[in-house]
């Protein structure tokens, strides 16, 4: 988030008048993007980022169905391919990287307000294939917080690393800084730690298998991509962001048999290029019928690109999440910077 919708997100804006917000901006989407609802910790996920407990997701929807129409992914879907203005404004709930807190939480509470939602799948995680790199991230982050660092840790992480360490800070700040380029350092810091991925990840489950997905679909939900393995986009070539995008959603397609095809952007879309959108979703016979981005409050040129805003932050009730959204649109639109500029 910048520092600009920080500063209003903790400002006085519940105060604002939900109607005239909605009536000025010209965001008809208000689409908030989660990864699990959960009562209990998840080690591997409590470093990382905040979520919300099913109290305050069902409040959240609640607040949501006051003020704003459910959608499906299909009627935005639909609406977007028209290439109209939605008759009235609503709300996309969405989930992504196919967490099994989905299917045992989050899933159970929309199913009983009648809320639609889209779940975006990563195919190689899916049936617990392998695990999501910032997964090994947060169990490293997990374990190092709950370890007393010794120096042949330091010594033995340092060799794997690469880098003479001076303290265990230096080792923290050096666990959380690897990325998708360089994650196979995980797996080389894991013994060090005590940790076992693959034992990990046949025990956890962290992610649905395709028999749930399918459930989940029976009972009206919806799905779409996330790429294959999740990379951030801006860290690999276009070549590499348009191959993850087009075989993540073939897979989807083939296995689950969507009405349309969608995609959503793991981690965020900073950084991608016009070329991509033109490549995937141009004007003439689009290979993808919804792109989901994740650039809060923004629209794209592109009309068959929604953007998203996290609606998991457990310290921000989603009125207040939505009323920041709203009111950024409207001062971005005042001063006609409500587009998103791609090179
Ligand atoms: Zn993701």
């Amino acid at each position: 988030m910048t520092s600009f919708l920080k500063r209003i997100v903790f400002s006085g804006i519940t105060s604002l008048d939900t109607q005239w917000l909605k009536k000025r901006s010209c965001i008809e989407v208000i689409s908030p993007f989660h990864h699990l609802v959960s009562d209990e910790p998840v080690p591997w996920i409590d470093k990382l980022y905040g979520y919300k407990n099913s109290r305050q997701f069902e409040a959240d929807l609640d607040w949501l169905l006051r003020n704003f129409r459910p959608l499906s992914l299909e009627q935005v879907a639909e609406q977007v391919q028209r290439g109209q203005p939605f008759p009235e404004k609503g709300f996309l709930i969405c989930f992504d990287d196919g967490l099994r807190q989905v299917y045992e939480t989050a899933a159970p509470i929309l199913l009983r307000k009648g809320v639609p939602a889209a779940f975006f799948l990563n195919p190689q995680f899916v049936d617990n294939q392998s695990i999501f790199h910032n997964f090994k991230k947060g169990l490293l982050l997990d374990r190092f917080d709950r370890m007393s660092i010794t120096p042949g840790i330091l010594a033995a992480a340092g060799k794997i690393l690469g880098i003479q360490l001076t303290g265990p800070d230096q080792l923290r700040k050096n666990i959380a800084g690897i990325n998708y380029l360089n994650k196979q350092l995980f797996d080389g810091l894991a013994p060090i730690f005590d940790l076992d991925f693959d034992r990990f990840r046949q025990e956890q489950k962290p992610f649905m298998d395709q028999a749930q997905i399918r459930q989940l679909i029976g009972q009206g939900f919806s799905v779409g991509a996330h790429s294959m393995d999740h990379p951030l986009y801006s860290l690999v070539p276009l070549k590499e962001q348009l191959r993850q995008t087009r075989e993540s959603v073939t897979w989807v397609h083939e296995r689950f048999k969507p009405r349309y095809r969608t995609f959503a952007f793991p981690h965020v879309d900073t950084g991608v290029s016009k070329t991509f959108f033109d490549e995937l979703a141009g004007p003439d016979a689009p290979e993808l019928d919804l792109i989901l981005g994740n650039t809060t409050a923004m629209l794209e040129q592109n009309p068959r690109v929604v953007h998203r805003f996290i609606g998991e932050n457990p310290d921000i009730p989603i009125d207040r999440m939505v009323k920041t959204v709203l009111s950024y649109n409207i001062a971005r639109k005042a001063i006609n910077r409500q587009y998103i500029r791609r090179n």
